[in-house]
């Protein structure tokens, strides 16, 4: 079940830059589940030389973007502007 649900995001990732919400409707699970799966993602495509790319979230009342952030989770609000409309970090596989 699980190897399905990766194997078709890493699919999906392939051809595309998605959102953990955009994922979590393609698929039918949950975005909590999505975050699950895209750290094991991130480690297996290594293996097979390719890189889980993530797109950073941004901020679209200043521009900021979270370009530090590592983890797989989304910003709740702008450090700079404290600004709450935040473009989602999007995902894609090289
Ligand atoms: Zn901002």
């Amino acid at each position: 079940m699980d190897e399905t649900i990766r194997q078709r995001m890493i699919e999906l990732l392939a051809g595309g830059e998605y959102t953990d919400r955009d994922l979590s409707q393609f698929l039918g699970i949950s975005e909590k589940d999505v975050v699950y799966h895209l750290e094991h993602i991130a480690r297996s495509v290594q293996g097979q030389k390719r890189k889980l790319k993530v797109i950073p979230a941004r901020c679209m009342e200043c521009g900021f973007t979270f370009e530090d952030r590592r983890r797989f989770s989304k910003p709740g609000r702008c450090p700079r502007c404290k600004g709450e409309h935040l473009q989602d970090p999007r995902y894609h596989i090289q």
